[in-house]
């Protein structure tokens, strides 16, 4: 293969409307009603054999808990093993693969996403993970689409890196595969972050193991089928279902893991680090870990702001999915001033989201994921309900009966430090801080320190020095930080997503960063004419 190539140069996936009377609506609306009508049986993938244990688990829809739509095989020790034995074995040809057949692949599976996968996947995604057409459509369409055609391009910034050559020598750089596997832990709230967590590291040449989670695994297993589709060789991403404690223990302690590529809650993470330390000498080199981890994310508001703006920006940074974005707005600081005028449109707008089945296009809030997501908020609007240091001034109404269904709910606090300002709950709850507007700068120290996590945040304020204050004073607490936006909604390639404190390795989702994880340099020094006397020229007195 000679030549010096150039993937077609990447744009963002336009996110499509559903608006009533389009084409995608149309055939969106038929693939729901399609998959609403089946179970799918979801089999083990290892080294492109399907497996089916017989020991399996159910996949029910969050909003309507009684309807199954998958049924998943749970892997045992030995398709735990095969599924090692299977990224190793496929390890040597995937990562001598020419750059450019690999990232076809990629950029295939993304055409085929773009166009004929689409509905399959949004529909996978909505009644699996229950998202509206629109959450669908920016994640499991639109943001797979952008990780792997955009990805595509930064693999070639980075294999074009090159470094400089003296005269009579010429030095090369290789960006070799990872020499191992790499372990992929998805969560359950995007459709592609699987994508990309298995994804990207097997465009780098690597070859992955991949675990799902439970809630996610009907729109994680079309995406492993869509690269299937698209070309991906057998073994290069293994597929594995099962109890994440089982898996993960014995992933871990293999000689060639090579990297861990992890999003989910921090604890979780916490333990990987952990164990990875432990079996630091049964391990061929030092395992990259990669983890995108919990979030307690911040709007803060200067009297200078603009209250539509702000409202707006509440609403739809809290209470999109649920809530259940590692980026969505959870506690807010509004100046004293500023508060009498928004509490009413606030609570008038939070009110006013429909709720209910992502099937009828009118909701624009669903379920939360699961009985014990359920559970976690519950207890603490249970709490906040009970408290004399908070009220709930909307929402609160919790609903299990049918599906998981918490009204989206916004607590006041009368301290920063509640329990609810501080805590990570991952559902549709906004807490309240009011602060006396002469206290601005103490109010951004107390934003700067009262949580452990540092992944996004937002300002609002038309005050400009203000804007510089808060984004000085707020350098570590948000890997995301915003200005005048809400904090959710990063954009591959726009905005690199990612954390650092509590909320991760700040590995930058999206962006070139991430990618140089996932290789390893090589140095290559060719000298033309070699050296064949060993003095140097100093050593000549004379
Ligand atoms: P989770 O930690 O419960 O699960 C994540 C993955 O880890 C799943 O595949 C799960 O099966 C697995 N897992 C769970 N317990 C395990 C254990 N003991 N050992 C091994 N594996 C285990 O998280 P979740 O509920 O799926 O997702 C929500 C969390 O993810 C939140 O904390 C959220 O902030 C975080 N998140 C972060 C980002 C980010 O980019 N920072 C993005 C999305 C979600």
């Amino acid at each position: 293969m000679n030549g010096i190539t150039r993937v077609p140069p990447p744009v963002n996936e336009p996110v499509l409307t559903y608006a009533p009377g389009s084409a995608e609506r149309a055939e969106l609306k038929a693939e729901l009603a399609a998959q609403a009508s089946q179970i799918v049986d979801v089999p083990l993938i290892i080294g492109g054999k399907e497996v089916r244990t017989g020991d399996t688990f159910d996949v029910v829809m969050p909003h309507d808990h009684g309807h199954v739509i998958a049924r998943a095989h749970r892997a045992g020790p030995m398709e735990i093993e095969a599924s090692v034995k299977a990224a190793d074995a496929a390890q040597r040809d995937w990562s001598m693969m020419p750059w450019e057949d690999r990232v076809a692949v990629f950029l295939k599976a993304a055409d085929l996403l773009a166009g004929p996968w689409r509905a399959k996947l949004n529909a996978a995604t909505m009644l699996g993970q229950s998202k509206n057409a629109f959450q669908a459509e920016i994640d499991a369409a639109c943001e797979i689409v952008d990780f792997y055609r955009i990805g595509a391009n930064f693999a070639e910034r980075i294999y074009a890196m090159q470094p400089m050559s003296d005269p009579g020598i010429w030095n090369r750089s290789e960006y070799r595969a990872l020499e191992g596997f790499v372990y992929a832990v998805s969560p359950f709230n995007f459709t592609a972050i699987g994508a990309n967590l298995a994804g990207t590291p097997a465009m780098m040449g690597n070859t992955v193991v991949w675990k799902p989670a439970h809630s996610g695994v009907l729109a994680n297993y079309y995406v492993m089928k869509l690269l299937e589709e698209a070309g991906l060789p057998a073994g290069v991403i293994n597929f594995l279902t099962g109890d994440p404690v089982a898996i993960t223990a014995h992933v871990l302690s293999q000689p060639t893991l090579a990297g861990v590529h992890f999003t989910g809650s921090t604890e979780v993470f916490n333990s990987f680090w952990k164990t990875i330390g432990e079996n630091m000498s049964t391990y061929r080199g030092y395992p990259r870990i990669v983890g995108e981890t919990g979030g307690k994310d911040f709007i803060v508001v200067h009297p200078s702001a603009d209250p539509a703006a702000v409202k707006t920006g509440i609403v739809r940074g809290a209470f999109e999915y649920q809530g259940q974005k590692c980026s969505a707005a959870s506690r807010a600081y509004i100046p004293e001033s500023m508060w009498a005028s928004l509490k009413g449109p606030l609570v008038e707008d939070t009110a006013s989201l429909t709720m209910g089945d992502p099937r009828d296009f009118s909701n624009f809030v669903n379920a939360v994921i699961d009985q014990k997501a359920f559970d976690k908020i519950k207890s603490y609007i249970d709490a906040a309900r009970a408290s004399d240091d908070a009220d709930i001034i909307v929402g609160g109404e919790c609903d299990d009966s049918k599906g998981w269904f918490i009204r989206p709910t916004i607590i006041v606090a009368k301290s920063p430090h509640y329990v609810t300002m501080c805590d990570e709950i991952f559902g549709p709850v906004m807490t309240i801080y009011v602060y006396p507007d002469a206290k601005w700068s103490e109010t951004l120290k107390i934003v700067d320190s009262t949580s452990p996590y540092a992944l996004t945040g937002a300002v609002f304020a038309r005050d400009r020095a203000a804007i510089r204050e808060a984004t000085d004073v707020l350098n570590n607490a948000a890997g995301n930080f915003y200005v005048n936006s809400k904090p959710t909604g990063a954009v591959v390639g726009q905005q690199p997503f990612g954390g650092a404190r509590a909320s991760g390795t700040n590995d930058k989702a999206g962006s070139m960063l991430n990618l140089l994880r996932w290789v390893s340099a090589r140095s290559i020094k060719e000298t033309f004419v070699s050296p064949t006397d060993i003095r140097y020229p100093f050593m000549d007195e004379a």
